[in-house]
């Protein structure tokens, strides 16, 4: 039976107006005014927003972490992202090292398969680089995977030096996939680190102190210039600081093809917060940094010299010594205490994919800091199209899949961990005051999310798979 959203206010990146939607299957079928209702099934979204599905293109389910992994897999982070309004994600696939990068993919499709309820894609991820694996570089187009990301950071582990960083931007260049960076000197910060632990300097806010905003804004500037020098767009994830947001403003101002992203915690938090007795629960790589950071990001995301939003979802247990349940069902891994007595020992990580949508519209578009039109281009549709999902993905059109949230602009809440439904035991938003929420969210035209009932299914979500993106 075809669905009709009948009188409420559509909101796209660039318009808004009153009409109807009808869903046939899966699909936005037809927009128009007093739609013809008998025989479909209606949802009265009168007083009501209707935006596009959140698209959250950084995230890492269920991703091995030393000891342990993040808590949320893709059916509880898929169930926490839905009651947030987000049908879409985009994970990084990570193969081991000594394995060629479809490993990774193959290894996340099992993740995913059986548990998926919202739609999902992959990034490439590099642990090491050589010859073979830059020359795999252009089959990931085969497995519907456009885009790869190396990092600067965690050397020994995951860095990528700036030989490899090159080589993969000149060959991504050459068969259209896009280069995502992580943006950190990771060589100064291991010397950093090894120091704050030989002068017993072990406390969270030591987290932030080794890995300073300037070592991140050298490392943007630095992979913007290979990017440039290689002639091939880049797309820096998670910036924290106003330093680097220069260097991508810089780098846009010579009309080079860099793009980037911030992240909803680096609008709000601080290293006070890292300072504090629970400072572990903001542990996170890049580290949040200070009030004037925060306001230089927002200031990016309102004018356009930021992109995207996403969250890079990475929750860990704060005390994993204790089990905590999740639809009924116990659960206990280990976590942020791993590295009570050392912050270089706690896994890097924080909660977010189902909070993104609803903290940055409280504090974007309740607060008057964001328009409806450029939360929605933010949080949905230029994420679909950098990632090569548009217009299949973040617009309302004929034709496009119906992922939809019906969001109550007018609904006050108190957020946090009960509200929240991701599988972790801590909120960074405990107790903050929201205005507007995702009241029904639609993926692929089926009711997820209906107020406070779940009608998600297991491995009901699918594969998105990926066309080479545009640039922004
Ligand atoms: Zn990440």
């Amino acid at each position: 039976m075809p669905t009709v959203i009948k009188n409420g206010t559509l909101i796209t990146a660039s318009d808004t107006f009153k009409a109807d939607l009808l869903i046939d299957g899966e699909k936005i079928a037809v927009i128009g005014e007093g739609l013809e209702t008998e025989g479909a099934q209606v949802i009265d979204a009168t007083d009501r927003y209707v935006l596009p599905g959140g698209i959250d293109v950084h995230t890492h389910l269920q991703l091995p972490v030393g000891v342990t992994e993040s808590s949320d897999d893709f059916y509880t982070g898929h169930k926490a992202a839905a009651f947030g309004g987000t049908t879409t994600h985009i994970d990084f696939a990570i193969p081991n090292k000594g394995e060629p990068l479809r490993k990774g993919i193959e290894a996340w499709h099992r993740k995913a398969a059986d548990k998926a309820v919202i739609d999902y894609a992959y990034h490439a991820n590099l642990v090491e680089w050589n010859d073979a694996i830059i020359d795999e570089i252009p089959s990931l187009l085969d497995e519907g995977v456009s885009s790869i990301k190396a990092l600067m950071a965690y050397k020994g582990r995951l860095q990528i030096d700036d030989t490899g960083l090159f080589r993969t931007l000149q060959k991504a260049r050459d068969c259209g996939i896009l280069t995502m960076v992580h943006c950190e000197n990771g060589d100064a910060i291991e010397v950093l680190i090894q120091q704050a632990r030989d002068s017993r300097q072990l406390q969270p806010k030591y987290h932030a102190r080794t890995r300073p905003a300037w070592l991140e804004t050298e490392a943007t500037l630095r992979s913007i210039a290979l990017a440039a020098t290689a002639d091939t767009p880049l797309y820096v994830v998670h910036m924290t600081c106003a330093g680097s947001i220069d260097q991508l403003r810089y780098g846009r101002a010579h009309n080079l093809k860099v793009m980037g992203e911030t992240c909803v915690q680096y609008l709000f938090f601080t290293e006070d917060d890292l300072a504090r007795p629970d400072g572990a629960k903001w542990v996170c790589s890049p580290p949040v940094r200070t009030k004037s950071d925060n306001e230089a990001l927002w200031r990016a995301l309102q004018v356009g010299d930021l992109q995207a939003i996403s969250t890079d979802h990475c929750p860990f247990l704060l005390d994993g010594t204790r089990p905590i349940e999740y639809e009924g069902v116990p659960y206990q891994k280990p976590g942020k205490e791993l590295g009570r007595d050392d912050f270089s020992k706690m896994p890097n990580g924080l909660p977010g994919l189902g909070d993104r949508m609803i903290i940055l519209w409280s504090e974007g578009v309740a607060k008057g800091q964001l328009t409806l039109n450029r939360f929605v281009e933010i949080t949905a549709t230029n994420p679909a199209k950098i990632f090569g999902m548009y217009p299949r993905k973040g617009a309302l059109a004929i034709g496009a899949d119906a992922d939809l949230v019906i969001w109550d602009p007018n609904e006050k809440k108190v957020y946090g961990q009960a509200l929240s439904k991701q599988r972790v035991d801590y909120n960074l938003y405990e107790g903050w005051e929201v205005t507007g929420w995702p009241e029904k969210v639609l993926r692929r035209g089926e009711l997820l999310v209906d107020g406070e009932q779940w009608f998600g299914r297991a491995g009901s979500g699918t594969f998105i798979r990926r066309a080479p993106g545009m640039i922004l």
